[in-house]
């Protein structure tokens, strides 16, 4: 899709249940545990006697499903979906599962990831007859699926993939099989588990392994970058999609998207933001934080990485901004403006903490750089005599179009300002970022190969125009 479409930076997650007596609870709290990676819409479909129960809504996961219709989710399988998308398109007809009937029996799919030749694929489609519903890539998926000729559902999905390029993680039901499927890229995570139930082992997939500690599933393995995997009545089976591509995987799960409580690219989360942190504190010691009072982390998602600096400059970590976490998606504004009032609703500096202190502000990432301006504002107001402002990643450069929400060129601070222009930005007394040496250092793992296009321009995949500068109702930074 292209970004004037405004499809193009869903941010979404997965999940999948097969063979479970309360399939659809199972996917709505595995949908719960993944609810981070996507806040406005949330579905299911289940598998009933051959036939898909759907239930999909605007809003987040406890407030599209009640006792009620996750009773009437009947089956021992399903797939859901959380979405979320910035730029008005939330629209019911994108909310996932998309659910349709074809040759080949129903079939339904929730995907993660963006599709870069979508647009593309679907005017193809569209001069062959197709109809589309919403804006999202992903119906392009079920057009290629309906079309293809073969009754074998497999065969369809391996050539009908192999014509895709970008990001998708899958997870697809049809009226005898659950699937998984990862582009051959492998640039969004996904992984299968297992429950062990009265009536033999349950199978669960999911975005991440968080969910599988919620449902008490243990971690089978992740699927490979252009697996298809399958569970039917037969047992489990795995093909490839006949497309090679060099291992791609995204390196921001690691720095900010995924919960630091999973697994994700067989590493842990948790793990690669602290030794991120610490390798933070390594490259810059000497330059003016070695002797601060104290670190403090951005809660939540600077936390992990403010532990790891803390330890390795060894300086006292403490928690100098406190983050209030019962926040919905909307609250009454005052009537009278309230200085600050957008941010100290959420985070709120105090003063015990920061008041005459010479204080170390970690963040996960600077994206548009606001954020990290109004929170250096409030440290100071609380009192602090010095911030430094260190960054657990490399300066964000450029958008992602594999399904991560970074702003367009434009809006990164980064793309069009110098280290010391952010600075001044931003108003702290010295800033530094993370080198992408060190963030690669931080999330090697076993695996390794990954897309780190937003830090260093560089697009694993051709981007067919997606680049292209939209015109107007670009916002400047505020
Ligand atoms: P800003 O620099 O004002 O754009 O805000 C950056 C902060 O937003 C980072 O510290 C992250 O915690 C958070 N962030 C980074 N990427 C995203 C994203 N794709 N969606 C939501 N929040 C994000």
């Amino acid at each position: 899709m292209s970004r004037r479409d405004g499809v193009w930076k869903d941010e979404c997650g997965v999940v999948g249940v097969w063979n479970h007596p309360q399939a659809s609870r199972m996917a709505y709290l595995s949908l719960y545990a993944i609810q981070h990676r996507g806040q406005e819409s949330a579905g299911i479909v289940t598998l009933e006697q051959g036939g898909h129960r759907i239930q999909k809504g605007l809003g987040l996961v406890a407030e599209v499903f009640d006792d009620t219709t996750l009773d009437q989710l009947k089956g021992r399988a399903g797939i859901g979906h959380v979405r979320y998308s910035t730029t008005g398109m939330n629209q019911m007809a994108n909310a996932q599962p998309l659910q349709a009937s074809l040759s080949n029996g129903p079939v339904a799919i929730a995907h993660n990831g963006n599709i870069v030749n979508a647009n593309v694929i679907r005017e193809e489609l569209k001069a062959q007859g197709s109809i589309f519903q919403g804006t999202n890539d992903t119906e392009c998926i079920l057009h290629l699926i309906a079309r293809h000729p073969s009754p074998n559902l497999v065969e369809c999905l391996q050539q009908s993939l192999a014509k895709l390029q970008g990001a998708y993680s899958l997870t697809v039901l049809s009226h005898e099989a659950l699937f998984a499927i990862r582009d051959p890229q492998g640039f969004r995570p996904l992984v299968i588990g297992k429950i062990p139930t009265a009536e033999g082992a349950a199978w669960v997939v999911a975005s991440e392994t968080c969910a599988f500690d919620l449902i008490g599933a243990q971690f089978v393995r992740e699927v490979e970058p252009g697996e298809i995997w399958w569970v039917d009545a037969q047992g489990e089976h795995s093909v490839r999609i006949p497309r090679q591509a060099a291992r791609s995987s995204c390196v921001f799960e690691h720095v900010y998207f995924a919960r630091p409580d999973s697994i994700v690219f067989g590493q842990s989360v948790y793990e690669s933001r602290k030794k991120a942190g610490r390798i933070l504190a390594r490259e810059f010691v000497k330059s003016g934080v070695a002797d601060c009072d104290v670190v403090i982390p951005v809660p939540d998602s600077g936390v992990p990485a403010a532990l790891g600096f803390a330890e390795e400059a060894k300086r006292p970590f403490e928690l100098g901004i406190i983050r209030n976490h019962y926040i919905g998606r909307t609250f009454i504004q005052p009537h009278q403006a309230i200085r600050d009032f957008g941010v100290k609703i959420k985070l709120n500096p105090q003063s015990a903490v920061l008041s005459g202190r010479r204080v170390v502000v970690i963040d996960d990432s600077l994206v548009r750089g606001t954020t990290s301006k109004k929170i250096i504002s409030l440290v100071r107001q609380a009192g602090a005599r010095e911030v430094h402002l260190r960054i657990a990643a490399p300066p964000t450069i450029g958008p992602c179009y594999y399904g991560v929400d970074t702003p367009e060129k434009s809006q990164l601070i980064a793309a069009t300002h110098s280290l010391e222009q952010i600075r001044d930005f931003v108003g702290a007394d010295t800033l530094e970022f993370l080198s992408l040496n060190g963030l690669m250092e931080a999330v090697r793992g076993e695996k390794g190969g990954y897309c780190a296009a937003c830090f260093d321009g560089r697009y694993p995949t051709p981007l067919f125009g997606l680049d292209e500068q939209p015109k107007g109702n670009v916002r400047g930074l505020e």
